[in-house]
């Protein structure tokens, strides 16, 4: 590890102050500190931010929720106001990671934690989105987790947030602070596509911090549900994963959210399947359509193929476990 300097910040404005030249700023730690460590990354100056408040969840008028960038992923996860309005938010936090690692991780980090890619992680190996320029071993090598969306010979890397994925689905907005100013930024604009270049993951500028995540209200009545696969029961990232909600009022339904996970650069938002569904019979035939309407569009590789079925029944389990509860209720 190359040595570097810590300092800890004391508030918000203090933080700004000293990004820049530099600095990192270290949250839970639990991504970065791995990257200093593995030489995937380095730093001059690590500004420890856990200090600066930003660690409250509070309630906005009308049912939405503003969580702040530290609030640790356990805390959110076990907080009563996520559980009850936003039961997918809650299950995507705890299909992640490890309770121990939740214990650690923040809000904000999570947002912005890099790809697993073993490519990535594996420094003696070329990597444009750590090397840029050096090209992407994926797509000839070890090639079962990458992208089916989105695709390009830039980077097949996928996105390995559970979080994010609930967060996109849900027009969650994340407000920043920085050189640019207070900017308030929807998930869905937040991340950058492979194809316009993967060194860099999101569309935030150097030193600018992420202060809360927005979430706004659903339609009362909306049923919500995260499903993760992956290769064992716990204590690994995605192969794929769905969050999805749905608002069922006479047996159609009014509104329809999905996201993926594990299928892309960014966490993928499944509007062709949503637009499908909205206004159509809530039932299987429907579900099937719509779901096979966006699976049209994804680009499997030569070891990657598998994603796709599952993915598909994934979604369909969901879709049709939100459509039983609203109809019991
Ligand atoms: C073994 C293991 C298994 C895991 N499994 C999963 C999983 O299944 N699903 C999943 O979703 N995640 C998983 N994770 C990832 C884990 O959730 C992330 O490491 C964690 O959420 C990152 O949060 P952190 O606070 O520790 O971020 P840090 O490691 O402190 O920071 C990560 C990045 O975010 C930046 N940053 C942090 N906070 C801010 C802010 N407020 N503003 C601007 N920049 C900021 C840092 O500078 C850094 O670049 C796993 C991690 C490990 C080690």
């Amino acid at each position: 590890m190359r040595p570097f300097v810590y300092e800890r910040a004391t508030d918000v404005a203090d933080a700004l102050d000293r990004a820049g030249d530099g600095a990192v700023f270290l949250a839970g730690g639990t991504n970065l500190v791995d990257h200093l460590r593995l030489g995937v990354r380095s730093a001059e100056r690590l500004v420890d931010i856990t200090r600066i408040g930003l660690d409250e969840v509070e309630e906005l008028p009308g049912g939405g929720l503003r969580v702040g960038a530290l609030v640790r992923n356990s805390d959110l996860a076990a907080h009563p106001a996520l559980r009850r309005g936003f039961p997918v938010v809650a299950q995507a936090l705890l299909a992640g990671a490890s309770g121990q690692l939740r214990n650690m991780a923040t809000t904000g980090g999570n947002l912005l934690q890099r790809t697993r890619c073993v490519y990535f992680q594996d420094v003696t190996m070329p990597c444009t989105k750590r090397d840029p320029g050096s090209g992407c071993s994926a797509l000839e090598g070890y090639a079962a987790g990458n992208a089916i969306f989105e695709t390009s010979p830039r980077c097949m890397a996928v996105h390995p947030s559970d979080l994010c994925v609930a967060l996109v689905a849900l027009d969650a907005v994340v407000r920043t602070t920085g050189p640019a100013g207070d900017r308030e930024i929807p998930m869905t604009e937040l991340y950058r596509r492979a194809e316009d270049g993967p060194e860099t993951d999101t569309h935030l500028v150097p030193g600018e911090l992420i202060t809360h995540v927005d979430l706004p209200p659903l339609a009362p009545g909306t049923r919500s549900a995260y499903r993760k696969v992956r290769e064992r029961a716990s204590y690994a990232f995605a192969l794929v994963s769905v969050a999805a909600a749905l608002d069922v009022v006479d047996g159609r339904v009014r509104d329809a959210r999905l996201g993926f996970g594990g299928v892309c650069h960014r966490p993928f938002r499944a509007r062709r399947a949503e637009e499908a569904l909205v206004g159509g019979p809530a039932d299987a035939a429907a579900f099937a359509a719509a779901i096979d309407a966006e699976l049209a569009h994804a680009r499997p590789g030569r070891d990657n193929a598998a994603k796709v079925p599952i993915l598909r029944n994934t979604a369909l389990a969901v879709l049709a476990g939100l459509a039983d509860e609203g109809a019991r209720s």
